[in-house]
């Protein structure tokens, strides 16, 4: 099987497993201690999620804090409708756990503009009135790369919090600068599923919408799992000592990919993006008879949820594809552990799998 869904989730990379182990084990070990007790047990299940903590905030910027959540999906949620906010402006190309919410719970929800090439404008304006702005860092399901710096000063100066995010670029790039709220998940950079975190700038109020024990700062109750902690924290870890070797796999998978698949079209910006997502369309391909014909390749058909749902993507839409060219796209996620050899390979199977179909050339 070669694996190419990188933006659905990511190989869990053994460091991130090695540090897991001890805070799995059974009633002979001493790392299944509840966190927040006050024995022994307890105070080291705690430390090992304090050093956790500090790993993944080094992915973020100085002035907040870290709120440990189970996904991302509910960050982002926790984010949303946590804040005061009772109108919205997002971009029409948000993860849909950002666009359901805000649609779901906001009073007015304004979509921002999105180019062709998959961008939002750095310049889009921000209605008056709006309380909180959600432009994610990078797409996940073609990749691009947003503004994220502009937008926020354009929210801040509009009196709105700006919310990103940053799920797909964590890890790969620096951090969104002027943000409020940053959204992460440990499983989109080689860590466990099952958790994610919350940045919260100092100042900032939210509200919680889990209630109980309040054990994460009094913002998120419900007692955290050390191992999906300690995994998330050695994978931030390695990210960062990795992101320079990371990105050069990545770029000479890309280029390498690029030169294999001539007669393909790119679905957004080639420049403007993460070159670990190649989202590309052949005319009237059958993508449904070519993941039949190619099973030993896991790849999508646009995001894993869009995919799922059998309705055509929302992002491939808002860049103006039309339902046809939105429903002959795929979506190929390489990275860290993808070897050159499986992406030519791979290349090669997509090719002769749509020339089986009587794509010219
Ligand atoms: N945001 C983006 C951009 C994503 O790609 C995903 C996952 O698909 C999420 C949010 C949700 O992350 P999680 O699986 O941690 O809930």
């Amino acid at each position: 099987m070669i694996y190419l869904d990188y933006q659905a989730t990511t190989p869990l990379a053994s460091e991130a497993r090695a540090a897991m182990l001890p805070w799995l084990d059974g009633p002979d070990g001493k790392g299944f201690g509840n966190p927040y007790s006050p024995h022994r047990l307890g105070r080291a299940a705690a430390a090992a999620v304090e050093v956790a903590r500090e790993q993944v905030a080094k992915l973020l910027p100085s002035g907040g804090s870290v709120i440990f959540t189970g996904s991302a999906t509910e960050a982002l949620n926790l984010a949303i409708l946590g804040s005061d906010a009772r109108s919205f402006a997002v971009s029409p190309i948000e993860h849909a756990a950002v666009l359901d919410t805000a649609r779901a719970h906001g009073v007015a929800c304004h979509v921002l503009p999105c180019s062709a090439d998959g961008i939002v404008p750095a310049d889009s304006p921000v209605p008056a009135g709006v309380g909180l702005v959600a432009v994610m860092q990078v797409n996940n399901e073609i990749g691009t790369v947003q503004p994220v710096g502009e937008l926020a000063r354009a929210a801040r100066e509009a009196g709105a919090l700006f919310l990103c995010d940053a799920v797909q670029g964590a890890g790969k790039l620096a951090p969104p600068e002027g943000a409020d709220l940053i959204a992460l998940s440990a499983h989109k950079l080689y860590g466990p599923k099952g958790i994610g975190a919350l940045w919260v700038r100092d100042g900032v109020e939210l509200s919680p919408l889990i209630h109980g024990g309040g054990q994460e700062q009094g913002l998120r109750s419900g007692t955290l799992s050390p191992a999906l902690c300690a995994g998330f924290g050695a994978a931030a870890a390695l990210a960062m000592e990795r992101t320079e070797e990371d990105a050069v796999h990545v770029e000479a998978l890309w280029r390498r990919a690029i030169e294999l698949l001539p007669h393909w079209t790119l679905n957004g910006s080639p420049s403007r993006r993460w070159h670990g997502n190649l989202n590309l369309r052949r005319e009237g391909l059958d993508v449904a008879r070519l993941m039949s014909d190619l099973r030993e390749i896991a790849f999508s058909a646009g995001s894993a949820c869009a995919s799922g749902s059998g309705r055509p993507s929302h992002v491939l839409q808002a860049i103006g594809l039309d339902v046809r060219e939105t429903k002959s796209s795929v979506r190929l996620g390489f990275g860290r552990y993808t070897t050159i050899r499986e992406i030519e390979d791979a290349c090669a199977r997509l090719d002769a799998a749509a020339a089986a179909q009587g794509m010219i050339p």
